[in-house]
């Protein structure tokens, strides 16, 4: 029976792609790069339950790179350190994909990174008055994919 479900799954990914699988913004928890991790901020993040959080600058479609909360576990809240002393990763592999990419591709390229997490952004040409911008839609982990192939009922750990 489970084995039929994930050959479902299987099949169904193949047609499928990002936007069909993505956690949508509204959905993402982030963080600003200059807030500050005092007792508050933590317990929101720990609360949350999420292992990596997108830090942005001064709006959410400026992704700079990846909070990880393991990474926390030495911090003192007391000492109220801005978001942006933990963050890492940008330029070594913060993946950015469109929300038109296939599944297929993009399971190879989260893979192949340490962050198995991208980002999800697309071009806004808005009512065509202004010019074109960049937007983040969401994100997209390893994990989103796994779910599609193996069915709906499969669990996180
Ligand atoms: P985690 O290890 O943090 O639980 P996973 O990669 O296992 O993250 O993803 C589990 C689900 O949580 C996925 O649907 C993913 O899109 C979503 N997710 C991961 N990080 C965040 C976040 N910071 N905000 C909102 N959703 C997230």
């Amino acid at each position: 029976h489970e084995t039929g479900a994930a050959m479902t799954g299987a099949l169904r990914y193949h047609g499928m792609s990002v936007k069909d699988a993505m956690t949508p913004l509204k959905n993402t928890f982030m963080l600003g790069a200059d807030e500050r991790l005092g007792f508050d901020t933590v317990a929101k993040i720990f609360k949350t339950g999420y292992s990596r959080i997108p830090v942005y600058e001064v709006t959410k479609s400026n992704v700079i790179g990846l909070l990880f909360v393991k990474d926390l576990i030495f911090l003192d809240p007391e000492d109220e350190i801005p978001v942006r002393n933990f963050v890492q990763i940008f330029g070594r592999g913060l993946h950015i994909v469109w929300p038109e990419d296939k599944l297929g591709n993009v399971l190879k390229l989260l893979k192949q990174g340490r962050s198995h997490m991208a980002l999800v952004r697309d071009v806004n040409h808005g009512d065509g008055t202004l010019d074109p911008f960049y937007e983040i839609k969401g994100i997209i982990t390893l994990e989103d994919i796994i779910e599609i192939i193996l069915g709906d009922e499969i669990v996180d750990e």
